[in-house]
């Protein structure tokens, strides 16, 4: 299945370094009134990956604008943290598209195995049959993808889209990247492409 890579320390490293990079270049663009970002990156407390989750892989990058009367904070796009959800992005979507069609037994598995009850899995299953299709950035996304992409099961299809295999990174990759845009304050408002 998909979720072997997801226990491996070393994929959440991986992803690390791509949310350094986004993070880089959000810094780059520094903040709408001119002003400089400095670092004010923040630990969060992820629940769903391997227990030797590097220290490093539970910060939010993020940043503050230096101008006084400014101080905006800037938060750059990520693929390990879906917007304010308290489990790595990855976890949301692999549980959930392994919810779909799955039998009692196999969600049991699935819940014990990265620590997320029922009620959290219910939700997470709304956010992808109700919010996620009705929002700005599916919108936008939605005829590009429509090839590759059976629209009717998400978060399923769009893991079958890109994942090819269990140990598939750059599918991973991808399709948290694709994602990341969600992740930020605009959340599913976001039509960037
Ligand atoms: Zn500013």
């Amino acid at each position: 299945m998909y979720h072997e890579l997801l226990r491996e320390a070393s994929f959440w490293s991986f992803l690390y370094q791509i949310d350094k990079d986004l993070a880089a270049t959000a810094r780059r663009a520094g903040c709408p009134c001119g002003g400089c970002l400095h670092c004010a990156h923040y630990l969060r407390r992820p629940r769903g990956g391997p227990r030797d989750l590097p220290t490093e892989c539970r910060y939010r990058l993020s940043f503050c604008c230096n101008r006084d009367g400014c101080r905006k904070r800037a938060t750059p796009p990520s693929v390990r943290f879906l917007g304010r959800k308290v489990f790595l992005g990855a976890i949301v979507i692999l549980v959930s598209a392994m919810r779909q069609g799955a039998s009692a037994r196999r969600v049991r598995e699935l819940s014990e195995m990265f620590g997320a009850d029922r009620r959290t899995i219910a939700r997470w299953e709304a956010f992808w049959q109700e919010q996620f299709p009705k929002s700005p950035f599916w919108k936008v996304h939605r005829g590009r993808l429509i090839a590759m992409v059976e629209i009717l099961f998400l978060p399923g299809s769009l893991l079958e889209g890109f994942v090819r295999s269990g140990d598939d990174r750059k599918g991973w990759e991808q399709l948290l990247r694709f994602l990341s845009p969600i992740t930020t304050g605009r959340g599913l408002m976001s039509t960037v492409i």
